[in-house]
């Protein structure tokens, strides 16, 4: 059920990220194949709207996903294309690969061993990919290793040759410096070459996420698989200072997802007074404070007691206190006509002023991806057009 007057809730634009999407679909150009990630419930966004979305968006065909539930969440929801599993698979777990129908990204010679099993015993091709190890030291095939699994593929006629091969970059957006990128890259072609040389050549090859493709050219191969990018953030600010760099536009991506809560009282202090447990703010005067029912549970970083500010009636108001579970308090003393019920923006725009996910992630010593994937999935979700 939901509910119509929700305490908080996420605002998510249909248009920003058709924008976002146009924009990468631009960049990769028609050949390629967009494969866009929702892990992580769709880096917090909400995994059934952002389906939504996608399904409207031809442009994308594959999503990819970290693990099976997410894949089945995403059936569940409407998503007919393909699926790209990029996560672990126990052995356990293969015959959800037929009956959801993924493609698995393999980098273990067990789960190669149960998706070959599962083609015999389906009696036909299971698309597969091949994760290489190339310098993230991570998931990933070393070239010591690669005898051993195309020997497997071998053994497994049904599966035929690997669809897909892999890479991950491990310092990409890290950095203006992308030396440790292009090794890696050198690396991936080494260890293709070794494919193709025993046999199991794959068709496509795909090694880039968002900072990748909008940086270089040469890591889009047959398929991109963006992720942050398509939600409208940039994956660091190196990545855009490399970008800008390069000559690129200053409004490529537009930020899909607004977070607002309703101010749920209004109090007013005394000089002296303390806010919040463990006494760690106390006024220096009388002060008018704002109570927000948001906290950390709903994937507000505790981080951010007594830093930041959310926005009420267009202007800052900063967090007094720390962060509970489940509440918040801002000073209004200063803001002219706040009313029970307003509006506070926790992320979004409110007039002249935005507070945006990079910004939290600032002040609470963390990165853009961690704020968002932390969303509670809880949060009443709202489309905007
Ligand atoms: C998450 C992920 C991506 C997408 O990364 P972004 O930086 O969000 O674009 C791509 N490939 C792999 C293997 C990933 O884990």
């Amino acid at each position: 059920m939901a509910l119509r007057h929700p305490l908080q809730w996420l605002e998510l634009s249909r248009s920003a990220f058709r924008k976002n999407i146009r924009a990468l679909s631009r960049l990769a150009g028609p050949k390629r194949v967009m494969a866009v990630s929702v892990k992580a419930n769709a880096y917090g966004h909400g995994l059934p709207e952002i389906i939504g979305f996608l399904e409207a968006q031809k442009e994308v065909s594959y999503i990819t996903v970290h693990a099976l539930e997410e894949a089945a969440r995403s059936r569940a929801s409407g998503w007919s294309g393909s699926i790209m599993l990029i996560g672990p698979l126990p052995t356990d777990q293969v015959e959800a690969v037929a009956a959801l129908d993924i493609e698995p990204v393999i980098f273990t010679r067990e789960t190669l061993r149960a998706v070959g099993r599962l083609s015999d015993k389906l009696n036909r091709r299971i698309r597969t990919h091949l994760k290489l190890e190339t310098g993230t030291g991570r998931q990933g095939i070393t070239a010591e290793e690669l005898p051993s699994f195309a020997a497997l593929y071998k053994k497994y006629p049904n599966l035929g040759k690997p669809y897909g091969a892999a890479m991950h970059f491990a310092n990409i957006e890290d950095t203006t410096r992308h030396d440790y990128a292009e090794l890696q890259l050198k690396r991936f072609h080494e260890l293709l070459r070794q494919m193709t040389a025993l046999g199991i050549k794959p068709t496509i090859r795909h090694t880039a996420s968002s900072a990748a493709m909008i940086l270089f050219d040469k890591t889009r191969f047959e398929l991109v698989r963006p992720g942050l990018s398509a939600y409208g953030h940039w994956s660091s600010k190196e990545t855009y200072l490399s970008y800008r760099l390069e000559g690129g536009s200053n409004d490529l991506f537009c930020p899909v997802l607004s977070w607002r809560a309703r101010i749920t009282q209004l109090k007013k202090l005394p000089a002296n007074a303390f806010i919040g447990y463990g006494c760690t703010y106390r006024t220096t005067a009388p002060a008018r404070i704002a109570v927000l029912p948001v906290g950390y549970a709903d994937g507000y970083p505790r981080a951010l007691s007594n830093r930041g500010h959310v926005l009420i009636r267009g202007r800052r108001a900063p967090i007094r206190g720390r962060i509970c579970m489940n509440l918040l308090m801002v000073d209004v003393s200063d803001i002219k006509g706040v009313r029970l019920g307003d509006t506070a923006t926790l992320i979004g725009r409110d007039g002249d002023e935005e507070v945006t996910a990079e910004m939290l992630a600032d002040w609470g010593g963390t990165i853009n991806y961690e704020i968002l994937a932390r969303l509670s999935p809880l949060l009443p979700r709202q489309v905007l057009s």
